[in-house]
């Protein structure tokens, strides 16, 4: 049977979109017709809402929805795709093993669902292979966390931003992709203009325009920039000798690795000396720093030394966990943070636990299991070569659409052409992934799904249902109960709704923790379904008992970290060599009003009408020496592949470089995915790949 669903009129639910976790309350009158506003109770945005969030009612149409079972290609019953499925995956591991199978799944799901898909691949299935589109997204931020404080924390608060009298952002275009945040920000320096924003970015965005200093870096030049800082910092006796030497340990070698003056910072990021020493001397003299990063910082090669080098910079002078200080990490999409909670990261068991011995004892009891998985699984674009080399044979891709947005996405979606059994669970049935799907199984959208997600400052917000479920389409976490039941684990998988995975999840993250690990919820592993539903929003940790090891929401505060010796790490982070390029490097990213594949922002032509095609950023010098007319229609080629968009001559880029949307798919533009182009290069500690630096050829495009 399938779960039945009485929906009411009006609910307070959270934005799907960015990792900000804005709150909104929708309603829908009596002729369906949906409406959206901001919440002006939710602490994230206290009302507010940005362009994307405020067009949500618009993107709710069924249009494209799947709204049935579809084996390949026609109509089926949910028992019999169900069975399919179950059947291909036992008789693939039967004969292969579990590392035969895979799950790729997505920041859009709920917390409830992320909780089943790992303990099904993890605990039951005995794979590490399961992985994540946030891998793409937040992995080096996840890496950095966990070599300077031993856990994955995120050390301040959304607040941090606005007590802050510096606002340092780097690589990160808040204004478009954090907006709220942004707001707040802009807010608060209106309230206080002694507040100081510094924008580090290789493109003049339009987070730029609001700096007070602007640092136009060459790409990849952060590691060189916060290494001066820390000789700066240590040059003009700055540390904060107390808390350098009660609570970390590794900085004479990191001090090492960054030793610089002014000039080699001047080599290593293409920035003056001026501006440097402007930059050093702000930051030096204002003790409420919060370095803010994103994906320009993650999205990297070096992405896990750029955030180790910014964290060493806080640690060096203590500005850590206390109000209006710390580096802070934002977040893509909005649940990334809830996939690292439950273990969504194939290098990750659960609950922010490792695959040692320890943890893995404690939690296949737990779980109740002796099948537990021995070892990490494949991270995201090595999962995909092992789809492509035939190690992975059947792969279960929910919520996300890998043929555009992963890096050498033609390789990918020659692989999953390839594969001998492919799943995808979806909203939308015209995405790139979907057409390659044997089995494509209807999923609850945005408006539909019950739940939990938690924003960039460790928020857990509820995501619920307002509107009926169209169709066949379930829930992603019911649909892979059905699926763990038909492989046999019955018990392990006999949730009766979203509470039940919640309170499970809550018990595990508290389970033995005698307060060496920080992600704990334990306060709601008893939650009633009553007060599940009307959980308000909160920020783990959350032990049972109370008394939560953190200052007004904030970690690190005492000084004491989730290290074996409680002691922050200061990691040596020496500048890489620089690269040659032989045409231009290629950056993407989001615009403002698009999000990711335009599944859902692409159905209201109001977004559509703030950037309406794919475009190619270029710097005025390169056009003309490129012979590239403004408005023209260029190719970028790479060694992976290549993509059409229209130029947009602006100095806004440095020369040398051009900048692309990652958003459109086949769908609106033939050859509009970037990512086709895009290197798969990957950072070697996160495994992120660094999607923000390709070497391409811009030529001019003509249509045959
Ligand atoms: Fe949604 Fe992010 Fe905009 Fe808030 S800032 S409304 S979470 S897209």
């Amino acid at each position: 049977g399938t779960p039945e669903r009485s929906v009411p009129d009006a609910v307070r639910t959270t934005c799907p979109y960015c990792g900000v976790g804005c709150g909104v309350t929708a309603s829908v009158d009596g002729t369906g017709l949906a409406s959206v506003k901001g919440d002006a109770s939710h602490p994230s945005n206290f009302g507010r809402l940005c362009s994307k969030g405020s067009a949500l009612a618009e993107t709710l149409s069924l249009d494209d929805r799947v709204l049935h079972p579809r084996i390949d290609g026609r109509t089926a019953d949910w028992d019999e795709a169900l069975d399919l499925v179950a059947a291909k995956f036992r008789s693939t591991i039967a004969e292969h093993g579990p590392d035969a199978v895979a799950f790729y799944v997505s920041g859009q799901l709920l917390t409830e669902d992320y909780y089943v898909a790992n303990k099904l691949m993890k605990g039951f299935i005995g794979s590490g292979n399961i992985d994540t589109n946030s891998r793409l997204c937040m992995a080096s931020s996840v890496a950095g966390h966990r070599r300077a404080f031993g856990a994955d924390t995120v050390p301040g608060t959304y607040e941090d931003l606005e007590l802050t009298d510096l606002a340092v952002l780097v690589g990160s275009n808040l204004a478009w992709c954090h907006p709220v945040l942004f707001q707040r920000l802009l807010a608060a320096k209106a309230a206080r203009p002694d507040m100081k924003i510094v924008v580090v970015d290789p493109r003049r965005t339009a987070t730029a325009e609001a700096a007070d200093l602007f640092l136009p870096i060459a790409p990849n030049g952060d590691v060189a920039l916060f290494n001066g800082l820390l000789s700066h910092l240590a040059r003009e006796g700055k540390a904060d000798a107390g808390f350098v030497s009660a609570h970390t340990s590794g900085l004479d070698d990191a001090l090492a690795a960054s030793a610089a003056d002014i000039e080699i910072t001047a080599a290593g990021t293409g920035l003056s000396t001026a501006d440097i020493a402007t930059f050093f001397q702000l930051f030096a003299a204002t003790e409420k720093v919060v370095t803010v990063y994103s994906q320009g910082v993650n999205q990297s090669v070096s992405g896990t030394d750029k955030v180790n080098a910014m964290i060493n910079c806080h640690l060096f002078t203590g500005r850590i966990g206390r109000p209006g200080m710390g580096p802070f990490s934002v977040t893509g999409q909005p649940n990334a943070m809830g996939g690292r909670e439950v273990g969504g990261l194939a290098n990750q068991l659960a609950a922010h636990m490792d695959f040692d011995e320890i943890a893995r004892d404690r939690v296949a009891r737990f779980w109740g299991t002796d099948r537990l998985a021995s070892r990490p699984g494949l991270k995201a674009v090595d999962l995909f070569e092992a789809v492509g080399d035939g190690r992975v044979k059947a792969i279960w891709i929910m919520g996300t659409n890998p043929v555009v947005s992963m890096p050498a996405a033609n390789r990918v979606r020659d692989a999953l052409a390839r594969c001998p059994f492919v799943v995808v669970s979806d909203v939308v049935s015209g995405a790139d992934t979907a057409a390659l799907a044997h089995v494509l199984l209807p999923a609850a959208a945005w408006g539909e799904k019950d739940g939990t997600v938690t924003n960039s400052e460790r928020r857990i917000s509820r995501q619920r249902p307002f509107l009926p479920l169209p169709g066949d389409a379930r829930s992603d976490w019911w649909i892979m109960t059905q699926v763990a039941q038909r492989l046999g684990f019955k018990k392990a998988f006999a949730y009766e709704g979203p509470a039940d995975i919640f309170r499970e999840h809550a018990a595990l993250s508290a389970f033995e923790n005698d307060g060496t690990r920080d992600f704990d919820i334990g306060a709601f592993e008893n939650v009633t379904n009553t007060d599940y539903e009307a959980l308000e929003p909160f920020q783990w940790p959350a032990p049972k008992g109370g008394n939560p090891p953190t200052h007004d929401g904030r970690f690190f505060a005492t000084g004491r970290f989730y290290t074996s010796d409680t002691r922050a790490r200061f990691i040596p982070t020496p500048v890489q060599a620089k690269q040659d390029y032989s045409g231009l490097r290629l950056n993407t990213g989001r615009i403002r009003d698009q999000w990711h594949t335009m599944t859902r922002t692409g159905k209201t032509p109001r977004l559509a009408s703030h950037i309406a095609e794919p475009f190619a950023e270029l710097h005025p010098s390169d056009a003309s020496q490129l012979g590239v007319t403004p408005a023209g229609l260029v190719q970028i080629t790479s060694a992976h592949g290549a993509a059409v968009a229209r130029a947009l001559v602006t100095d806004r880029q440095q020369p040398g470089s051009v900048f692309v949307p990652m958003h459109w798919t086949t769908e609106y533009a033939p050859a509009a995915r970037i990512d086709a182009a895009v290197s798969p290069a990957v950072d070697p500690v996160s495994g992120q790949p660094g999607l923000k630096l390709t070497d391409v050829a811009v030529t001019p495009f003509a249509v045959a």
